[in-house]
């Protein structure tokens, strides 16, 4: 196929998308991350970000930043194994791993690389990695890229789990054995049956690797996450993935576990050491964040009642909730094009809460991923609601 007959395949399959609504688009925003956005110089309320805490647009992350781009400018220069670890960046490691209580912390550009990079430097030919149906696509990504026999068990089903370990032990006697799972599922909002999984994986031997992206920060009785909810120690879970860019409001991730695990990934993780380290202003940012992650418990109080208001008042308008605690509390509506058409009478009504479409969740589930932060106020939360209500009557006047 020529170049030209190619582009034509592909303008082709956009035209698809667009007909199946599965086509993507960005919105620009030309205000900072917040409850209120401006979209377009439209001003609407938030309810789909990952800023949990309401810390992206906080002054005191806001001026650790230009202290630390005074300090040690804006590129860091190259990679953390050349000239690229600040000062910033070491002290973030440090007191990363004070916080979540564990040996180390390493830290990665994103969410998305840690997971490529702890996976691929851990695991080989001869291992095999478990991963639940509704994990984060890096996690797929990364258990692909790492060469391991790849095997997924039904979402959250410890037993099918257990089998599917079984069964390795007898057909390939495989070395490591990783069960990798996300925290919080960030699609559903639901949590992972971690204790359970500890049990299974010790009878068989395995590791368990948790991403609590959206877990770290708001979930736990001070904001530890789900392996304070489950008080998981490094023997129960090994490793830990966290990002800075969701409840932390600023950008990055890093991985936490024992001296041995990250002095390995320092060797051998290739997203760690072939790409450019994090602005260490970026770092110092993080610094302030975590602060007032630790000292602000009225962060995730708030957050809460938010989150219980919304559930108490969806269920007085009849709304088909699925079953989530946490911050992430989505509207399944099935189709792509019904998701879309709601999403875009939302955000007509000043509410925006974006669709979220198959790849990204499985087939005839599209959703609205609505989530909380901090911010949002008491009233934030009824204009929500209200927006809800009139949305889904005019869904079934129309019949759409
Ligand atoms: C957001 C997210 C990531 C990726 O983190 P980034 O820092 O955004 O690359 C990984 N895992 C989960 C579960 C996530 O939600």
């Amino acid at each position: 196929m020529s170049w030209l007959e190619s582009q034509a395949r592909l303008a082709l399959q956009l035209q698809e998308r667009k007909q199946q609504s599965l086509y993507r688009s960005r919105r620009v925003i030309d205000s900072a991350q917040d409850v209120i956005l401006s979209v377009n110089g439209k001003q609407v309320l938030n309810f789909c970000s990952n800023d949990y805490l309401g810390l992206a647009n906080h002054p005191d992350v806001i001026s650790a930043f230009k202290k630390g781009a005074d300090q040690f400018g804006v590129g860091s220069g190259s990679a953390h194994l050349v000239t690229g670890h600040h000062a910033a960046h070491h002290e973030l490691e440090q007191q990363l791993a004070e916080f979540v209580g564990r040996p180390r912390v390493l830290l990665y550009s994103t969410g998305y690389m840690a997971n490529l990079g702890v996976v691929t430097a851990l695991l080989s030919k001869n291992d095999c990695i478990f991963e639940d149906k509704l994990n984060h696509a890096s996690l797929f990504d990364a258990g692909q890229l790492s060469s391991a026999t790849f095997k997924r068990y039904f979402h959250n089903d410890i037993s099918n789990l257990k089998s599917k370990l079984a069964s390795t032990v007898s057909d390939s006697q495989p070395q490591n054995k990783l069960i990798v799972s996300d925290g919080v599922f960030s699609m559903d909002g639901d949590v992972v049956a971690l204790d359970k999984m500890i049990g299974v994986a010790r009878q068989h031997d395995a590791a368990i690797l948790i991403d609590d992206a959206h877990g770290l920060g708001v979930t736990g009785k001070t904001g530890r996450g789900t392996l304070e909810e489950y008080n998981a120690s490094i023997d129960d879970v090994a490793i830990l993935m966290g990002t800075l860019g969701k409840a932390f409001g600023t950008f990055g991730a890093f991985i936490a576990g024992s001296d041995t695990v990250i002095e390995t990934l320092i060797q051998q993780s290739r997203s760690y050491i072939y790409t450019t380290a994090l602005p260490p202003a970026v770092a110092s940012a993080t610094l302030a964040s975590l602060k007032l992650v630790v000292t602000e418990q009225w962060r995730r109080e708030q957050l809460q009642q938010r989150i219980t208001q919304f559930k108490v008042g969806a269920k007085q308008i009849g709304l088909n909730l699925m079953p989530s605690d946490t911050a992430i509390q989505p509207l399944l509506i099935g189709s792509s094009e019904q998701a879309m058409k709601m999403s875009e009478l939302l955000e007509q009504k000043g509410i925006l809460i974006s669709a979220i479409r198959p790849p990204t969740v499985p087939n005839n589930t599209a959703r609205l991923r609505i989530t909380f932060s901090a911010n949002h106020s008491k009233e934030h939360v009824e204009q929500l609601l209200s927006a809800l209500e009139l949305v889904l009557l005019e869904r079934q006047q129309h019949a759409y």
